[in-house]
């Protein structure tokens, strides 16, 4: 006999598992065996929400606060400086003037450039490999050797930095995931076809050659409080507000901004960390501007 109860019971255990399904897509930082811990939700519908567009103006306002008061100029003068060399970093790496076509590919033209935009319209040039990888001295989430383990030399020292300012604070991070190489992808995108096919595999999974992770740049970064997941509940805790607002004083930012997926290409990661330098991250996360927004010549003006 089935009662109205029980009838309920198994609605509700179908409605679970239909949005648990949702969940099993992956992200950016998908590496296979982990993946399902993972939302990239391809199904999302684009953010309509126009009010929480950024304007181009928008973008360097606060660097002029606070001089209003300022009687010498000299401090304006400074803060004129500052905000040229600003913009014109962002010319240099702009969307437009790096990316060059190859075949049916984009290819970015700036592989080795700390500002260098790599999405999933924007690949790496062919068997790209960073040639100044070096393991930084943080603690891991996971024990053993592994290409993971591995950031660009100058991102690497920023995260040490980055982690002794959060021990300072009391704050416990684990890196999770860094580098991830051209090979690896292969693999990790064959073992999907593998398992789910290929159509299903060019949904979810980042094809090789267009994951951030391969520009030695991007790293997943938890804590030992949500249990070292690269999930999103780590964004509401301690360490991931934390992370969040201090990341730009050394040189990173959070990659994939909330809401922001119809431009990023993927769903909001707070755990994935992307080192853009010290001149720009603070500037950047100020703006609330994704980094594709950022770098688009339509909102840079020198
Ligand atoms: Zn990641």
């Amino acid at each position: 006999m089935i009662t109205t109860k029980m009838k309920r019971h198994r609605w509700t255990i179908a409605l679970l598992s239909t949005l648990l399904m949702g969940s099993v897509l992956l992200t950016g930082c998908e590496e296979g065996g982990q993946g399902q811990k993972e939302g990239q939700n391809l199904n999302a519908p684009a953010t309509s929400d126009t009010s929480e567009e950024v304007t181009p103006d928008g973008t360097n306002d606060n660097k002029t606060d606070g001089t209003e008061d300022n009687k010498d100029g000299i401090e304006t003068g400074k803060e004129d400086t500052e905000t040229d060399s600003v913009m014109a970093l962002r010319a240099q790496s702009s969307l437009q003037s790096s990316i060059q076509q190859e075949g049916d590919r984009s290819v970015v033209t700036n592989a080795e450039a700390v500002t260098v935009i790599v999405n999933k319209e924007r690949s790496l040039p062919e068997g790209y490999e960073p040639d100044d990888l070096v393991e930084p001295n943080v603690p891991f989430s996971f024990d053993g050797p592994h290409e993971k383990r591995h950031l660009r030399k100058e991102a690497a020292a920023a995260l040490e930095e980055l982690f002794a300012a959060a021990k300072e604070d009391g704050i416990e991070l684990r890196a999770v995931s860094g580098y991830r190489s051209y090979n690896r992808q292969v693999s990790v995108y064959n073992s999907s076809v593998e398992r789910n096919g290929e159509e299903y595999a060019a949904r979810v999974s980042a094809k090789p050659g267009y994951s951030e992770h391969q520009t030695g740049l991007a790293i997943d970064v938890s804590s030992p409080s949500v249990g070292n997941v690269i999930e999103e509940v780590f964004g509401d805790s301690e360490e991931g507000k934390w992370l969040e607002e201090h990341a730009p004083e050394y040189g990173f930012v959070i990659r994939y901004l909330k809401d922001r997926e119809d431009i990023t290409g993927y769903v909001y990661e707070p755990w994935h960390i992307r080192y853009v330098g010290k001149e720009l991250a603070p500037d950047i996360a100020e703006s609330g501007l994704t980094l594709e927004e950022y770098f688009d010549e339509a909102n840079i003006k020198l």
